[in-house]
């Protein structure tokens, strides 16, 4: 090895979604060459960084002959391009010259042995399995979605079967007649949002008409509390402009109510094979059926950490079985595992603490690397005064949401002050991040670092 370059030291990174995809970049751009010759391996089932945030555009037909970006009510949905970026020409520059510091994994891992320091990973292709080696891992499996709707990688594959996934919804929306969207969190609202935007018979202020009558459906929204968005503990007033904004779009909420069965409708014409009966029960607890065209379930979010020792997980009920953490989000136990995003327990799920999360994670990675490096070279510099310190991640409890209904614009809530429209718009609705998306891709930004 030339004398300029630090020791071998292999992070594999588990997960390429909003923190695994930058951190990868982060470490391979950043990383002194004297400090570490640093190779990272990212495994993860997609090869394409899915920008699922804006997914629920994604539901949406495509319509070439607008533009979305200058026709913001009205607006089609989003394809698979603007969804998906692909990850191997976004790092095909850490191997230029025949140098071999990225690899690509494209598969899920089903165990990690933390004494090993060996991850076990079924490829997609194929499904065999395989070995990799660390000396450090970064956990950023994040959390499929509960009910398997494609707002997350699908559970049973990557890239492909997600884009396959939207493709068949994007199908059914557009012939429907009639749709249900159930679950009264985020992506529920920005669901709604989006198809009475384009579908209802409505329209919120502006000059844009409501939708011709030949092209509206009917749009039913279930939510499980009087309001949307109580999870987050927004105020009621954010709750109810989220309710009111959808209201006008002409969709109809379905309040109190939650939907304890779904199943395909028999269909003895052979029509429309793909209608869904679903069985609706009321807070008294009274059932009722309800025949839909399409069903778009968004009930919620699972932590993909099976994978793991359950000694690495949070088991208590607030910790729903994420990874136990310490501020300096490293795991407890093992400094060499670390770990971010939805699959941390120190707080919800979120891109917002991703991204805040990423700002410590980064400089503590390469606290780490120095740290190692230093007591790999037998100066034995590994004192506690030699060492460089890991920063603190503070946990900060403030709400912050914004919830687009439609590129319109939406509502929101940060702190105590609810968020106006407009600023709804600005920030989020109109594009849905996707005008960043290729950015974050290439490892130029994260959401909020236009200098990463
Ligand atoms: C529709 C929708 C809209 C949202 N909008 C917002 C918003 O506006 N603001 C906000 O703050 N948050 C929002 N969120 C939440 C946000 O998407 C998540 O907090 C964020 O995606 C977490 O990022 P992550 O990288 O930790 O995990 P994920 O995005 O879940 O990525 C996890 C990665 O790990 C991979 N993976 C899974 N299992 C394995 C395995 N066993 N081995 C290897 N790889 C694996 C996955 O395929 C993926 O690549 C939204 C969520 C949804 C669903």
């Amino acid at each position: 090895m030339a004398s300029s370059t630090g020791p071998d030291h292999t992070v594999v990174i588990l997960g390429a979604g909003y923190a695994g995809v930058p951190m990868a970049h982060h470490l391979l751009k950043r990383t002194p060459a004297n400090v570490a010759n640093v190779r990272v391996i990212l495994v993860a089932p997609n090869d394409a960084l899915f920008f699922n945030t804006a997914a629920p555009r994604g539901l949406l037909p495509v319509d070439d002959t607008k533009n979305s970006s200058s026709n913001p009510k009205g607006t089609p949905g989003y394809g698979d391009d603007r969804l998906f970026y692909d990850l191997a020409p976004a790092f095909a520059k850490y191997n230029a010259g025949g140098a071999k510091r990225f690899e690509q994994v494209v598969g899920r891992a089903t165990s990690l042995d933390p004494d090993r320091q060996t991850v076990e990973v079924k490829l997609l292709a194929g499904g065999e399995a395989k070995t990799v080696h660390y000396d450090t891992v970064l956990i950023a499996t994040g959390s499929d979605m509960t009910d398997g709707s494609p707002f997350k990688v699908v559970s049973y594959g990557g890239t492909a079967e997600t884009k396959a996934a939207l493709a068949a919804y994007r199908a059914q929306v557009k012939t429907a007649a009639h749709i249900v969207v159930a679950g009264g969190g985020l992506t529920g609202v920005e669901v709604a949002g989006e198809l009475g935007s384009v579908y209802g018979s409505k329209v919120v202020g502006g000059a844009a008409p409501a939708a011709p009558k030949s092209e509206q459906k009917e749009i039913l929204f279930v939510i499980n509390e009087p309001l949307p968005l109580g999870v987050y503990g927004a105020k009621e007033s954010v709750r109810q402009t989220a309710a009111d904004r959808l209201a006008a779009l002409g969709v109809r909420i379905v309040a109190n109510t939650t939907v304890t069965a779904a199943a395909a409708a028999s269909a003895p014409g052979g029509n429309n094979p793909q209608r869904t009966v679903l069985t609706l029960t009321d807070k008294a607890g009274k059932t009722s059926t309800l025949e839909t065209d399409v069903y778009i379930p968004a009930l919620g979010s699972t932590v993909n950490t099976g994978f793991l020792p359950e000694r690495l997980l949070d088991t208590s009920a607030k910790g729903k079985r994420r990874v136990r953490a310490r501020t300096t989000l490293q795991a407890e136990g093992y400094d060499n595992i670390f770990v971010i995003g939805d699959a941390l327990d120190l707080i919800g799920p979120s891109l917002k603490n991703v991204t805040e999360q990423l700002e410590v994670l980064a400089p503590n990675m390469q606290a780490y690397l120095k740290n190692w490096a230093a007591s790999q070279s037998g100066a034995k510099s590994g004192s506690a005064a030699a060492a460089a310190p890991l920063k603190e991640y503070a946990v900060s409890n403030m709400i912050v949401l914004a919830a687009s209904t439609g590129p319109a614009g939406g509502t929101g809530q940060m702190g105590s002050m609810k968020l106006p429209s407009l600023l709804v718009w600005f920030f989020k609705a109109r594009y849905l991040g996707t005008d960043k998306a290729q950015e974050y891709a290439d490892g130029s930004r994260t959401a909020q670092n236009s200098k990463w």
